[in-house]
């Protein structure tokens, strides 16, 4: 259970430290040529234009880092642009002033200026400067939580840079656009062709920081995937560009980013490192929802080690602080992060009233994905505080949210996706071998790919992976149609086996293809056949009759379910036989996992309402996906079920209440 629930929370967490990188991202197309302190030295010789110019350059280095500095500089611009006229660069000054506006949480002066900035441009026909300050406006309705409009703004934008033909701006909204479909709007394949576009457009021209932040923005994708190791080197390789350049914010960014993938992978130690060196950056900086968002993630890792004292005092600091920025998107994960505090510390009312406030706040922002996140632990508070009914509806709610994000249909979009930029990236890699023959410099990026086409294999699988995660994260679904459901248990039925098995198939030898390539051991790429059979089932329906025996079935099919994790497939293979596939697990699982189900069916009583108790004991056979890891496509998932099938007839000639597996022999039955 607590990983579900981390499951749930820490994608978020990374959809709100790339919110503010981007932000920041999404404005530094300005950065001035000379150096801001060259042209801080500078200003008190210029006057007139000159001044005007550079200050408007200062406020667009500083709208971030030194933001009241920035609405200084940007005042005086304003005033001398009115003496001496330069409306392009009167409408970027206008249109960078939203920052330090939006960063302290000023709303209404931000929009004013972004208004503003897009009525002068519209006025003086700069199209690029209307382009910006839109794209502006995109960033702001983010950040106060209606993401559907900002896409709709980064849209238009996106549409008006393409016309100027300016590649930068154009990467820059393309790259906002996969943000937010990552992260609020939690639509996959849109964001990695959005953010695929955007790097190839950025490695085209050379946009180092803009490369920088396509690769991080990439790694959180992977990271929802939750394809660790593939996140962590794109992060990995974020951070040393950010690093190269000096850029303090986006660096702490990308720690909170890898700190939220070793929390992924249950590494807390590692992960509260990460997320303290964030945070270090982050007490230096203004923004207080980046520091608001590093406390809640520390809190979020207390948590998960158990030291609640900390953790609380680290949400209420982090649930402080976001409300004095007007983050509603942070202030839900704050609640959402609260509420799993006090059903932790036996407090569900708590709990319940957080949760329920989270939920509210997460629907008025339409967003899917804070939404699916709130009714998951709306239903978790409920579930603590004895209201089933409800906590039956919630959860049935974030389900069906789930659903629509990862729908199958998802899945294969994203497989063309990953194809095409395979395609580009193999031309872009031609081309770039030919331009190294002119240009030395270039040798060091012809490295760079040749490296990314080692790793293209890897990469692929990867994304294959995504079909893989769509089950692995979100296990079974209450909303799929009635024919791949047994009607009486509510599990898997045949037919649900019959049509999906076939990609974990062919995504376990995918996977254990690239681990011999890369010469690698892994310990997740083989799928386990469980085939359990109750004992002497045909007794309990003799002594008290067939409808206490199908009572007693779908008892034992949600004690399969909760035994089981979220990953694992749990069919009701017929009558009292139940199908488990554990799936990108190790082979030497299989043990372990057998041995689990047993306990579990033996542990069970139901108590009939004469207060009769009835308890059963399985037997159970089992075998493991690949038969020989060298020749995984070998062996078809009909042979495998046919097996575990003969070493469960094997544990019962073993004297029943016990397992057997393939090749590893007999289980005990105590
Ligand atoms: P064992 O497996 O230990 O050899 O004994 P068993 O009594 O379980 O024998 P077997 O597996 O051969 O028979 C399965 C029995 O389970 C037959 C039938 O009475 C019962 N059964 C199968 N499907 C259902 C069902 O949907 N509802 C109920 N109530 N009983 C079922
Ligand atoms: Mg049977
Ligand atoms: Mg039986």
């Amino acid at each position: 259970m607590p990983n579900a629930v981390h499951a749930h929370f820490v994608p978020a967490a990374r959809r709100l430290a790339i919110a503010i990188v981007l932000s920041m991202a999404a404005a530094c197309s300005l950065r001035a040529q000379a150096s801001p302190t060259d042209l801080e030295a500078r200003l008190p010789s210029l006057s007139g234009l000159e001044r005007a110019r550079a200050l408007a350059k200062l406020v667009d280095a500083h709208k971030i880092d030194q933001p009241e500095q920035a609405l200084r500089y940007g005042a005086e611009a304003l005033k001398l642009f009115k003496t001496y006229p330069d409306p392009a660069a009167n409408v970027a000054t206008l249109s960078e002033l939203l920052w330090p506006h939006m960063t302290a949480g000023r709303y209404d002066s931000a929009t004013f200026y972004a208004d503003s900035a897009r009525r002068f441009a519209q006025r003086a026909g700069d199209r690029a400067g209307e382009a910006r300050a839109i794209s502006n406006l995109g960033s702001l309705a983010q950040r106060v939580g209606d993401p559907n409009r900002a896409v709709e703004s980064f849209t238009l934008a996106l549409a008006l840079q393409r016309g100027v033909g300016n590649e930068r701006e154009t990467a820059n909204s393309l790259n906002n656009l996969g943000f937010v479909y990552s992260t609020d709007l939690a639509d996959y394949p849109k964001s990695l062709s959005y953010h695929l576009e955007a790097l190839a457009i950025r490695e085209r021209t050379g946009d180092k920081s803009g490369v920088a932040l396509s690769l991080n923005n990439i790694g959180i994708v992977y990271g929802r995937l939750r394809e660790f190791d593939q996140a962590l080197s794109y992060f990995n390789r974020a951070l040393r560009l950010r690093r190269e350049q000096g850029n303090k914010p986006r660096v702490a960014s990308t720690l909170n980013n890898i700190g939220d993938v070793y929390f992924d992978k249950g590494d807390y130690p590692r992960a509260l490192n990460y997320q303290r060196q964030a945070l270090e950056i982050r007490a230096a900086t203004t923004d207080k929802s980046a520091t608001a968002l590093s406390h809640r993630n520390i809190g979020m890792v207390y948590l998960a080690m158990h030291s609640l004292d900390e953790a609380h005092r680290e949400l209420l600091e982090a649930m402080r602080l976001a409300a004095q920025a007007g983050d509603r998107g942070l202030g839900v994960q704050v609640r959402l992060a609260l509420s799993q505090y006090d059903r932790a510390a036996g407090t569900p009312a708590a709990a319940l009233a957080s949760a329920r406030e989270a939920l509210a706040i997460a629907d008025s922002m339409a967003s899917r994905e804070l939404v699916r996140q709130a009714s998951a632990e709306l239903a978790l508070a409920q579930e603590a505080q004895g209201e089933l009914v409800n906590a039956l509806r919630s959860f049935k709610r974030s389900k069906l949210v789930s659903d629509s994000i990862f729908s199958a249909e998802t899945a294969r979009h994203i497989a063309t996706l990953e194809q095409r930029f395979a395609d580009e990236r193999r031309l872009h890699e031609i081309d770039s071998l030919r331009r190294n023959q002119a240009e030395l410099q270039l040798q060091a990026s012809q490295r760079a790919f040749q490296r990314d086409a080692a790793a293209g294999l890897a990469i692929l699988v990867a994304v294959v992976g995504f079909f893989l995660y769509q089950r692995r994260v979100e296990g079974a679904r209450l909303a799929e149609s009635l024919s791949v459901t047994d009607a009486l248990t509510g599990l898997r039925n045949r037919r649900y086996v019959q049509q999906t098995i076939e990609m974990d198939i062919a995504a376990s030898v995918r996977r254990c293809r690239a681990a011999s390539v890369r010469g690698v051991a892994v310990d997740d790429a083989d799928l386990i056949f469980l085939m359990l059979d109750i004992d002497h089932f045909k007794a309990v329906n003799d002594a008290h009759g067939h409808s206490v025996g199908d009572q007693l079935l779908v008892q034992i099919g949600t004690v399969l379910r909760t035994t089981c994790r979220d990953s694992d497939v749990v069919v009701r293979w017929g009558g009292e036989e139940f199908l488990i596939i554990a799936r990108f697990t190790d082979r030497h699982q299989g043990v372990v996992t057998a041995e689990r189900l047993r306990l579990a069916i033996e542990r069970h009583t139901m108590i009939l309402p004469d207060e009769t108790a009835i308890r059963v004991t399985c037997s159970i056979g089992f075998a493991a996906f690949p038969l020989d890891p060298d020749r995984a496509e070998a062996t078809g998932w009909e042979e495998m079920v046919a097996m575990a099938d003969r070493a469960a007839y094997q544990a019962k000639r073993n004297g029943r209440n016990t397992w057997a597996g393939q090749e590893q022999g007999l289980g005990s039955g105590v």
